[in-house]
């Protein structure tokens, strides 16, 4: 049985994570449509632990679990810029000064310099983006199987490339840069476009765009470290891909963290008592 817990309550998932009874670091997620199952989760198998609170829905969460005790809550970028410093430190990574890019329902923009870390900014087009758009074009509503069935998909005939534009022209920049994400649509006009062929064009627009505005504010900084996190990076290799080719083709350096989701939730452990 845990002693402490720190929850996440995100727009989309509720992140947990704890130390279980070997003392290895221990995560789960719930839907954030279903605090009844987090409070079930608690009520069942950690009764008597202190939790730490953060993420945007954390007020809500608190109101659900009626808890005798006051449940204290950390500023959302504050957990998760701790989460993100203890996992560097687990698995050995060196990011003195960085980028980070929390990829959730919606996306987030750091950066972390001079052991102080403050918010640049950020975009609508986060994970919501890809389940949202994702089910408005395919009708699909299972999150595993967008993911799933993107990687089999092809963008030649959803995205235009600058190549399709200048065709045998002089080149001003990279012919296979994206010069406009699903005009391809509309300017190729093929009708073999499947449901896997838009999830991957959808992936396509998540990764390019955040990875150019991270790649933007990286070079008005002067860093070179990009770290993306958040659970859209979950079991998305192809995601994972776009953004890490894309970055390292403007000579930033990406870096993923093993937990993409829980930096939070690992930020709120660090801080209950
Ligand atoms: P925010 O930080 O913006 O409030 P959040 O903390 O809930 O949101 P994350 O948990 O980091 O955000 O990421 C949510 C995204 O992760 C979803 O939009 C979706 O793209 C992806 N995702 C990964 N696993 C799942 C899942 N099992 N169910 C739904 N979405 C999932
Ligand atoms: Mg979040």
């Amino acid at each position: 049985m845990a002693t402490r817990i720190g929850i996440d309550a995100g727009g989309t998932l509720t992140k947990i994570a704890y130390w279980n009874d070997e003392k290895e670091l221990t995560l789960i997620s719930f839907p954030s449509t279903d605090f009844q199952a987090v409070k079930g989760w608690i009520d069942a198998e950690h009764p008597l632990a202190s939790i730490c609170l953060t993420g945007g829905r954390a007020e809500q969460l608190k109101n659900y679990l009626l808890s005798k005790n006051e449940i204290p809550y950390i500023v959302e970028f504050d957990a998760t810029m701790n989460g993100v410093m203890y996992q560097l430190k687990q698995e050995n990574k060196k990011c003195e000064s960085a980028i980070i890019a929390n990829i959730g329902t919606g996306t987030s923009i750091h950066i972390m310099k001079n052991q102080q870390h403050s918010r640049l900014g950020g975009t609508g087009i986060g994970g919501g983006t890809l389940t949202g758009l994702g089910m408005a074009l395919t009708g699909l509503v299972d999150y595993e199987e967008m993911i799933e069935i993107s990687k089999e998909g092809s963008r030649t005939y959803i995205d235009v490339l600058v190549s399709d534009i200048y065709e045998s022209n002089k080149l001003p920049i990279k012919g296979s840069l994206t010069a406009s994400n699903f005009g391809g649509v509309a300017l190729k006009k093929s009708d073999t476009k499947s449901n896997a062929d838009l999830l991957a064009g959808v992936q396509g627009i998540i990764g390019e765009v955040v990875a150019s505005l991270c790649i933007q504010v990286a070079e008005a900084h002067e860093v070179s470290d990009i770290i993306y996190i958040g659970s859209t990076l979950e079991n998305n290799d192809l995601l994972k891909k776009i953004i890490e080719s894309y970055t390292r083709l403007k000579q930033k350096n990406p870096v993923f963290l093993e937990k993409h989701g829980y930096s939070g939730a690992i930020g709120a452990l660090l801080e209950s008592i």
